[in-house]
């Protein structure tokens, strides 16, 4: 199986080497015909702003939304799960997400003074709770009747809040696993799409 990983901004690498460890074929994708090559596809974390910017100047924005009505699997983590939201709240006017998850996510939620956050986060996958970092990272404000809340925080003043979501072969999470080298939320991608791509 071929896996992209959206390379216009972000921690592109990261991502390039947990998937590997699965043994899928990585590439990284920012043109069309590169999108074209992949059976899946992941959104690093990074900046949604820009990100939204490069993907319309890459002509990349309707060519994703393509794949993903399609059914491609895609897994974004923090600014990839607002690329995956179908609503953005605290984005800037001109900023547009890919879509195909039915949520709404409010970006740098955890407060704008605190850049980073890490807590504990219950993921319903794994028997074991998540260890996860987040960078001025969004949350799941709401979610629409398909979408599988996967993942909420346990502790601090974000305890409840959800931070990891599946609709169909869409998956997004708040917190960054690539940085942390817990790779189960990669794992769990890279399986979740295999199932899709095999049949
Ligand atoms: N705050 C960033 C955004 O809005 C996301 C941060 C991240 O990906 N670490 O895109």
């Amino acid at each position: 199986m071929k896996v992209g990983v959206l390379a216009l901004q972000g921690d592109v690498r990261e991502h390039a080497r947990a998937l590997a460890s699965f043994g899928a074929a990585v590439s990284a994708v920012r043109r069309p015909a590169e999108l074209d090559a992949v059976d899946a596809l992941v959104i690093p974390g990074g900046e949604s702003t820009t990100m939204s910017k490069l993907a319309i100047e890459f002509g990349m924005l309707d060519p994703i939304r393509k794949r993903i009505a399609g059914g491609m699997p895609v897994y974004g983590s923090c600014a990839g799960m607002i690329m995956l939201a179908d609503r953005v709240l605290d984005g800037r006017p001109d900023q547009q997400s890919f879509g195909g998850i039915d949520v709404t996510v409010r970006r740098n939620a955890f407060g704008r003074q605190v850049d980073s956050f890490e807590g504990a986060v219950v993921l319903t996958p794994f028997d074991e709770p998540f260890h996860a970092v987040f960078i001025r990272a969004p949350w799941v404000e709401s979610v629409g009747p398909d979408v599988e809340a996967l993942g909420r925080v346990t502790d601090g003043a974000a305890a409840g809040r959800i931070v990891a979501v599946r609709q169909g072969n869409l998956l997004a999470t708040a917190f960054h696993p690539e940085l942390t080298g817990d790779l189960r939320v990669h794992r769990y991608f890279v399986e979740m799409a295999r199932a899709a791509v095999d049949g």
